[in-house]
């Protein structure tokens, strides 16, 4: 039999490394298999917009994945046993030779969850697409969390839904990552959006009433909703893989395991070492190369193929203000801000352009490769 490589989660990590892995193994005897709890991909870039009521494209795996030669197995994960070299998945055991866990993450725990809704996740984004869609004029939406994705979700909201009351709270200053010129454009968007915004309060527990905030006062919430960062998928930690306390597995610069070398990491499930000393954060810009790096380091040593030379590295971060205005703040390698920046429509197309790239890039090998089409048609949410 040939080598048996089982893939765990078809998100912009694990289809980015399948597909690469696919045309570097095509020939060989390698067996691929892509593991994914659902059919379609989900553009998780998008996922304030799903809340806000937007429907997305569709794109099913099948599409994207055909040619390849790898295959697809649509199942529910529920556990890695590393010492057995065995995957649960919908009850069914899955043995492999390499495992490419890219699981994931979703919102980060937050207390009192059953108070607070989320866009992290396409399940939690329905919901709250739900809960909104049932929300009457002058509600108060709270966004607790001052990063990208709270920003991007407060200002979705607020312009989808300009009869509703939209707040956010941040324990730093709005946009506080900005250089002053971009900064000073987000205050701006937001106060044309309406939002209210609570610099420098830490949120410690949430009721039926709102936030609360650690000197005990309470900013008033129909809906609260979390946006404090990132949880990798609990599985890994479960596994018995070195993971972090975030319960991220830890990788070295080739994306393996530096605690059993037959498993490579990718994506938010991955601790791997970025530019500037620091570990890559959380995001899609860093978790498409990483697929990229895992399946060309596991293709160089199961087929001898050249190992990539390509480093992470960061260029910008993107953020939507609605579907009208954006800021795109330009960085260093190591994600810190440069200078130059961009707003306004210049800015929306940038990003928009970005979400669209990253999906085009699974229907097109890149740099060369098999062309193909990614189905795409307009279905309601998720
Ligand atoms: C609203 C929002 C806006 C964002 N905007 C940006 C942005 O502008 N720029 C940026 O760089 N990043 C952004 N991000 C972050 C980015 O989406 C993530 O970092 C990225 O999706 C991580 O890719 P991934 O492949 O590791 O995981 P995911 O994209 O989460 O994919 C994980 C895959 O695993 C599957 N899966 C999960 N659990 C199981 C299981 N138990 N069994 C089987 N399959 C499973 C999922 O269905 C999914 O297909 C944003 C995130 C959100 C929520």
């Amino acid at each position: 039999m040939g080598h048996r490589i089982l893939m765990l989660g078809a998100g912009y990590a694990g289809l980015t490394a399948a597909r690469r892995l696919g045309t570097l193994l095509r020939g060989t005897d390698a067996e691929i298999v892509l593991v994914n709890d659902r059919t379609d991909f989900v553009e998780r870039l998008r996922l304030h917009q799903v809340a806000a009521g937007q429907d997305l494209p569709r794109y099913e795996l099948a599409e994207l994945l055909r040619g390849t030669g790898v295959r697809r197995h649509c199942a529910r994960v529920e556990s890695v046993d590393v010492d057995r070299r065995t995957v649960t998945a919908d009850g069914e055991p899955l043995a492999y030779d390499t495992l490419v866990y890219g699981l994931g993450s979703s919102g980060a725990p937050m207390p009192d969850a059953e108070h607070v809704w989320s866009a992290a996740s396409p399940v939690s984004a329905m919901r709250l697409r739900g809960r909104l869609t049932r929300a009457a004029a002058g509600e108060r939406v709270l966004v607790v969390g001052g990063g990208l994705t709270g920003l991007e979700v407060a200002a979705e909201i607020a312009e989808a839904r300009p009869e509703l009351s939209v707040a956010l709270a941040t324990s730093g200053g709005l946009g506080d990552r900005l250089v002053p010129g971009a900064r000073a454009h987000l205050r701006k968007g937001f106060a044309r959006l309406g939002i209210e915004v609570f610099e420098g309060v830490r949120v410690e527990r949430f009721t039926e009433a709102g936030a609360i905030l650690a000197d005990g006062s309470v900013v008033a919430a129909d809906i609260a909703i979390g946006a404090t960062g990132f949880a990798p998928n609990p599985i890994a930690a479960a596994s018995g893989l070195e993971v972090d306390g975030r319960g991220q597995v830890v990788v070295d610069a080739a994306m393996r395991s530096v605690s059993h070398p037959e498993v490579f990491a990718i994506g938010d499930a991955a601790l791997a070492p970025g530019p500037g000393d620091r570990p890559l954060r959380m995001s899609c810009s860093s978790g498409m190369p990483t697929g990229w790096l895992a399946a060309g380091h596991l293709a160089a040593a199961i087929a001898g193929r050249r190992p990539p030379t390509l480093r992470v590295r960061y260029f910008h971060q993107t953020i939507s203000l609605g579907r009208r205005d954006a800021v795109v703040q330009f960085v260093t390698a190591d994600d810190r801000p440069r200078r130059a920046y961009l707003t306004g429509p210049v800015a929306v197309r940038y990003k928009e352009a970005l979400c669209r790239v990253a999906v085009w890039s699974f229907a097109h090998d890149l740099p060369a490769g098999r062309r193909g089409t990614a189905a795409a048609q307009r279905v309601p949410g998720v």
